[in-house]
């Protein structure tokens, strides 16, 4: 899960990680109060799940209330690369002398956390990695010793950090930075620029916070921060119906059971010159309700052109799932073609069972690879 920059800010200040001060708004007018709280200039930024909002004039500083209102006014409602900004941050402004770069993420390669961090901060990382990859000081952090503060100095005196006030301010800001991101069961924190102010003061002017989404349960008030309306709206149905479902761009919808067979359905789809429009995952089950709300979800995508209803029944009794799918068509208006495979346990009953009472955009195939052509056929 993705949380704003605020809510990074947020969390970034409880494990004392030095931030500015600033006010949520919503409206021109409540960017106007928030600047007359702050007092003087003020940063007016778009709070969106996505990067690189300086450049696409998600950011503007504004010398007071008024012209916080209309800045507020301009931003609110642009799209920055598909996303509509709805919210802002308004911040008190900062004096910038130098923009650092600090972020701790996960090395799954090597399966530890790793520190990166470079004096050359404020634009992309990327860019830094290629053009000046000596200046990106990388740090592996062994996760049962945990971090230890001698590997932050190695980390600052690598990027050539000599300044000894600086030194001591950003060895505290990592170490609180590996304590949030374990604390949170953060995924990526990330802070880009962190900012050294003409008077020598360090901070984090901007925050990238990913939590682990298996983690959640353990934070309820990191889950609370989850923005319902700026989710994908099928991903958001697909939540509430607890469906497992991805979507892709292509125009075949694709439900099975189990992420083997989800994983190989894609592939197949593939092969027969198709693409794959989405999955879902119905999982162990085939009851009438999960296969409702799997086809709800799947046809909810104006993408979709046809069906592919991949079932394997091992557990799953595949006379279960026909009869679940009989329903489902029943009680939801199907105008795609959707055809069904079934093989394992009591797979001819349910092929029987679909033979007889099928409506006539439903299509059997014997096979998964026939299956497939049939609905890529289908899908053109
Ligand atoms: P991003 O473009 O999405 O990464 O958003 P950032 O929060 O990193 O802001 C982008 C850039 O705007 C920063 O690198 C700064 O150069 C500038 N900026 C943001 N806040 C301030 C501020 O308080 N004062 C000044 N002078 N510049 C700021
Ligand atoms: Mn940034």
């Amino acid at each position: 899960m993705d949380l704003y920059e605020y809510q990074g800010k947020e969390l970034f200040r409880r494990y004392g990680i030095p931030t500015s001060d600033g006010r949520l708004a919503t409206s021109p007018a409540e960017a106007r109060a928030a600047a007359e709280e702050l007092g003087g200039s003020v940063v007016v930024k778009a709070q969106v799940l996505t990067g690189g909002r300086g450049k696409a004039g998600g950011i503007k500083l504004a010398e007071g209330p008024a012209e916080a209102e209309e800045k507020a006014q301009a931003i609110l409602g642009l799209d920055i690369r598909g996303h509509v900004v709805r919210r802002l941050w308004i911040e008190r402004a900062s004096d910038i002398a130098k923009e650092y770069y600090l972020s701790l993420t996960f090395d799954r390669g090597v399966k530890k956390p790793l520190f990166m961090f470079t004096t050359q901060g404020g634009i992309d990382i990327e860019e830094v990695a290629e053009k000046h990859p000596d200046a990106l000081v990388r740090l592996h952090v062994d996760p049962l010793e945990g971090f230890q503060p001698y590997q932050a100095r190695r980390l600052l005196y690598g990027a050539g950090l000599t300044d000894p006030s600086e030194q001591k301010q950003i060895l505290d800001i990592v170490g609180r930075l590996y304590a949030a991101f374990v604390g949170c069961d953060a995924l990526l924190c990330e802070i880009n620029p962190l900012i050294v102010t003409p008077d020598g003061q360090v901070r984090a002017l901007d925050s990238k916070f990913t939590v682990d989404d298996n983690a959640l349960y353990k934070h309820p008030e990191i889950a609370e921060m989850r923005d319902l309306s700026a989710a994908d709206p099928q991903e958001a149905l697909a939540r509430e119906k607890g469906v497992t479902y991805v979507k892709l761009d292509g125009e075949v919808g694709i439900l099975g059971n189990g992420a083997g067979l989800v994983m190989s359905t894609l592939d197949v789809i593939a092969l027969a010159g198709g693409r794959p429009a989405n999955f879902c995952d119905l999982g162990g089950g085939g009851d009438a309700q999960g296969v409702v709300d799997a086809l709800e979800v799947i046809t909810s995508d104006g993408q979709v052109r046809s069906i592919f209803f991949n079932i394997f029944g091992g557990i799953t009794r595949c006379d279960e799932v026909a009869r679940g799918i009989l329903q489902a068509v029943e009680r939801i208006k199907i105008e795609n073609p959707i055809v069904v495979r079934l093989d394992g346990t009591n797979a001819e009953e349910g092929r029987r069972i679909l033979a007889e009472a099928a409506p006539a955009n439903l299509h059997t195939e014997p096979t998964m690879l026939e299956a497939a052509r049939r609905a890529v056929e289908l899908s053109r």
